[in-house]
């Protein structure tokens, strides 16, 4: 049995596909020794492409607003008990000045669907940010818009979004959000963003309620048809002001299984070990890193605002200003025998 789980996950990264019937078996598998395997040829794959590099992005949580009511999200429009908040474009400009001289390469702008920032505001701050850092990338996290804003973005100088696809199941998909979303919207956003030049990240949580193996496995077919240049995935963990405040969090051991196929499936991919990651385990990171992962996004908003940015309950590294994080994340890095890398952190089929 050992050995014939551990001949499928060479025939996995061989052939670079994987069937359902594999991906149950490595998810729910219960030897260690085989889990141990998988880690390790995840490991493998990410050290032939990226040696031993961490790439981090600077991670600016500009506002708390959204219009929308993603029924797992602790910034959604109906949570009355969310304190709202908004950066203002020097704010946003001074984060970046001091995550420069941290050494980030890389810049997230990611907020709730706030109607204010309107796309004139987004691709001004955008232009202000390439202006004064021209080595530097710019990311957006913005939600769902038309082509049309998409390109405004690009255009302006944007070089990355994300945005998860949270599930590809329209069913799973509408137990996660209001009747107004519907995931034909979200992948065409996704294509869109990827035709119009972006880097693209998609993702999804890992736990979400309803989700079922079935389910991670149609994610898995959608991302091998979008080709996404990142995915994020973390665990999902309750927000005590949602409908879903009475549901178990994700599994961080089957983050991190699925972390490994993913890297496995995708060997150039960007594979952020998240937050949530961390915040669902104090060694999550790291045991993401060793599990395939490749990208840290550490948090360079204003610490006044953090603890509004709650997405889900319990976050970390809300107190402490960035420079600390940035010393204690590098340490934790190199603890576990990587070392972080302060290049931009391109995909490596997107590299000027
Ligand atoms: N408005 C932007 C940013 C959303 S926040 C957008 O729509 O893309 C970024 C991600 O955090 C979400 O895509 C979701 O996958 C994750 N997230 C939200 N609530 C969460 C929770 N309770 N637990 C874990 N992750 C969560």
């Amino acid at each position: 049995m050992n050995n014939y789980l551990k001949t499928q996950i060479n025939e996995i990264k061989k052939t670079k596909t994987i069937s359902k019937a594999q991906l149950e078996c490595i998810l729910l598998c219960e030897d260690e020794e085989i889990i141990e395997y998988l880690y390790s040829t995840a490991r493998e794959v990410s050290d032939r492409i990226f040696g031993k590099a961490v790439y981090l992005r600077g991670l600016i949580e500009f506002t708390n607003f959204c219009k929308n009511n993603c029924y797992y999200c602790g910034i959604r429009q109906g949570n009355l008990n969310a304190d709202r908040y908004r950066l203002t474009e020097e704010e946003i400009l001074s984060c970046c000045d001091n995550g420069e001289k941290l050494g980030f390469k890389t810049f997230v702008l990611q907020g709730g669907e706030d109607p204010y920032f309107t796309d004139e505001r987004i691709c001004s701050i955008v232009e202000k940010i390439k202006d004064n850092h021209p080595s530097c990338a710019v990311t957006l996290s913005i939600g769902e818009k038309p082509y049309e804003s998409y390109k405004k973005y690009f255009d302006a100088g944007a070089d990355r979004y994300l945005l998860r696809h949270e599930t590809a199941n329209p069913t799973h998909y509408s137990k996660l959000h209001p009747e107004t979303m519907i995931l034909d919207n979200r992948k065409r956003c996704l294509y869109d963003l990827k035709n119009i030049g972006f880097q693209v990240g998609c993702g999804i949580m890992v736990g979400s309620p309803y989700q079922e193996i079935d389910h991670i496995y149609e994610d898995i077919v959608f991302m091998q048809d979008l080709e996404p240049h990142m995915i994020g995935i973390g665990p999902f963990i309750a927000h005590k002001d949602t409908p879903f405040k009475e549901w178990s969090n994700g599994s961080v051991e089957r983050t991190l299984r699925i972390l490994a196929v993913l890297r496995i499936l995708f060997p150039k991919v960007l594979l952020p070990a998240t937050t949530a990651l961390g915040t669902a385990d104090t060694m999550g990171r790291e045991k993401g890193i060793l599990a395939g992962a490749n990208v840290l996004m550490p948090n360079l908003s204003p610490v006044n605002v953090r603890k509004k940015y709650l997405l889900y309950d319990g976050k970390i590294c809300t107190g402490e200003e960035a420079a600390e994080c940035n010393r204690c994340l590098r340490k934790r890095i190199e603890k576990i025998g990587y070392y972080i890398d302060d290049s931009r952190g391109d995909h490596p089929d997107k590299s000027a």
